[in-house]
């Protein structure tokens, strides 16, 4: 018979209203459908309830992990206990603010707020259209596709710090770069983006966001799990081109492979699980070390990560780990790294 933790029996008790799953399978929650049970999920719906949920964490010395489409993560086998808030469904809205502006919750999916801004007639969220991840993502590691990222039109974030206190980062204050943000690593949570648009006639920006969809199906692997592009690009060049170098478009491991679609993507099968993605991602930098571009390939930076023990892991195949954003707190294991600067020097056998 299942049996209630302490937390379960707690935030139960605490907060009654408020959307809880227990036990509730991260996979079901994520785009390579991989990771266990999280003890706690909660699903704020509200800004006031967020506050709440936040400060009654703090109270009890709980640092939560933040989820929204789990489109950029890579959960771990295991789950993972303490306390996960869920924005994704769960802090939604829209609104027209002005003319040329619009707010939209950090849960809404980038498709949503871009069809959104579309129908307005209003032009620059079309980048967004086919990125999965819902905004608060988006805005957390500045998403960004075929010449567009959330820092071109991104006016103002609305932040919620774990003590439950609002922040509002305007223009420049949210210190957007490539895939990094104000956001990145900042302990809480991205409630609401105002995007600063354009106007344009509806039909032709449904017709670019149909383009765009169009190219993405055609050089993405849309049908099998993944997490989108494995690594960061590398300053001067595309991480996709420097696998393909490698010899390693369709390598595989386990269930795990780099797809034959898009070198840039580390792909899963259905029931794949987290530690053959890591030894595929590992694999891929070995690879590269050994065929010749294996400097360049490991200057990338990796997206996503899932915990300490594929730390300990890199460092155990000879990886030396330059600079590390984690993100992860004691009491849970490290899930959800930032970047990592990853430099090897191996020489490589067995692949
Ligand atoms: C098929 C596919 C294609 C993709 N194509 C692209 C692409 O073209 N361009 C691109 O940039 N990315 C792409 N991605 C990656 C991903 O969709 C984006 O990075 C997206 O922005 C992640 O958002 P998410 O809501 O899924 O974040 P999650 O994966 O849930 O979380 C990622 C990180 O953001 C943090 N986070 C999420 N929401 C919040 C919040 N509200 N407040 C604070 N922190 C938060 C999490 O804690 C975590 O550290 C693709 C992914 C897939 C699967």
């Amino acid at each position: 018979m299942y049996q209630m933790t302490e937390l379960q029996k707690k935030i139960q008790g605490a907060m009654p209203d408020l959307l809880l799953k227990m036990e509730e399978p991260l996979c079901n929650h994520t785009s390579f459908k991989i990771g266990g049970p999280a003890e706690v999920m909660a699903f704020p719906s509200t800004v006031e309830e967020l506050q709440k949920l936040l400060r009654w964490a703090k109270a009890e010395e709980i640092v939560p992990v933040v989820l929204g489409a789990g489109t950029n993560v890579l959960a771990p086998d295991e789950g993972l206990r303490g306390l996960i808030v869920c924005t994704k469904g769960a802090l939604m809205g829209l609104t027209q603010e002005d003319d040329t502006s619009v707010t939209v919750m950090s849960g809404v999916s980038m498709a949503r707020a871009a069809g959104f801004a579309a129908d307005l007639g209003l032009s620059g969220l079309e980048f967004a259209h086919g990125i999965p991840g819902s905004v608060g993502g988006g805005l957390y590691m500045n998403a960004g596709a075929y010449g567009g990222e959330m820092k071109q039109v991104a006016e103002k974030t609305v932040f919620m710090d774990l003590e439950g206190n609002l922040h509002v980062a305007e223009g420049e204050q949210q210190d957007f770069s490539y895939r990094h943000s104000a956001f990145t690593g900042k302990p809480g949570v991205i409630v609401s983006g105002t995007f600063r648009l354009t106007p344009k006639p509806a039909e032709e920006i449904w017709d670019t966001m149909r383009v765009l969809m169009g190219k993405r199906k055609a050089s993405q692997p849309l049908d099998m799990p993944s997490a989108g592009s494995t690594f960061k690009r590398p300053v001067g060049g595309y991480a996709a081109a420097l696998i393909e170098q490698a010899g390693l478009k369709g390598f595989q491991v386990g269930g795990a492979a780099v797809s034959q679609k898009h070198a840039g993507f580390v792909r899963g099968a259905v029931a794949s699980r987290q530690k053959i993605i890591d030894d595929c991602v590992v694999l891929c930098l070995n690879a590269g070390s050994d065929s010749g571009v294996g400097d360049k390939i490991a200057d990338l930076h990796l997206r996503k990560l899932p915990d300490s023990r594929f730390l300990a892991a890199l460092q155990n195949a000879g990886f030396q780990i330059v600079a590390q954003g984690a993100r992860g707190q004691s009491g849970h294991s490290g899930y959800l790294f930032d970047s990592i600067h990853l430099h090897s020097s191996l020489e490589i056998s067995g692949l």
